[in-house]
């Protein structure tokens, strides 16, 4: 099925390109609860592993991005996401209205996201009811990490310090779609941001939490004891 482990009874589902895109669930009793949609083309696997899991309760979006709401219209469960963020996942618009294609340096990365997002996106996804900062979800309590998009939100469990964030950070360099080197943390960039500012303060925000294992949207899951210091330096870098 390719579900990988992330932490205690949370689970990743990694899909399309490159592996890039991913999708979480968290067990919540008899079933589990699926955190960010993913691209449209993990359809079929985010059901199977829904259904491997016991039945996916409801679905959760950390942000409501065509490469993160994908998966949320074909999963017959509920999806619920932050107030802020309930316009842009209801919308018929791939591109949320403040994203700027032109603010990408490299002309073939400018020309190829439009079609890009096409591929990713499930369309408009009706919104079940919201959730904001302090609601527990799954034994995980929501945090909210504006920037990026105005709703973006993650989940934070203190146990285990585990934080599953959507794009409050990226391991992945967006401006020129290729891997940061290892080890390397960056803020989304900003063609992609709703207020960059506000982002670097999530981003610390999301490093004064010291969360030994960082579940972002795309990529590998960061882990380690000194992901402070990485966080705090692409909030700075950012
Ligand atoms: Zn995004």
């Amino acid at each position: 099925m390719g579900l990988e482990r992330v932490a205690d009874g949370v689970w990743l589902l990694r899909g399309d390109l490159r592996r890039g895109m991913n999708v979480y669930f968290v067990e919540d009793g008899d079933g589990v609860v699926q955190f960010d949609g993913g691209a449209r083309s993990m359809r079929k696997q985010a059901r199977a592993a829904g259904e491997q899991l016991g039945g996916i309760k409801r679905v959760v979006l950390g942000h409501a991005h065509a490469d993160h709401r994908g998966t949320a219209p074909y999963m017959g469960a509920p999806v619920f996401c932050h107030a802020d963020e309930v316009a842009d996942a209801e919308s018929d618009e791939r591109f949320s209205p403040y994203m700027d294609l032109s603010k990408l340096p490299v002309a073939p990365v400018r020309w190829i996201y439009p079609a890009l997002f096409r591929r990713w996106d499930g369309g408009p996804v009706k919104i079940a009811g919201t959730v904001e900062e302090g609601d527990e979800i799954a034994g995980f309590r929501v945090i909210h990490f504006p920037g990026h998009a105005p709703g973006l939100i993650g989940l934070w469990r203190e146990s285990d310090r585990v934080a599953l964030v959507s794009d409050v950070v990226y391991l992945v360099d967006s401006a020129r779609l290729k891997a940061l080197p290892e080890g390397e943390v960056s803020l989304p960039h900003p063609a992609f941001t709703w207020d960059h500012q506000q982002a670097k303060d999530s981003a610390r925000k999301l490093a004064a939490l010291e969360p030994r294992v960082v579940g972002t949207g795309h990529a590998e899951p960061l882990r380690g004891e000194n992901l402070r210091q990485k966080l705090e330096r692409a909030a700075e870098q950012g």
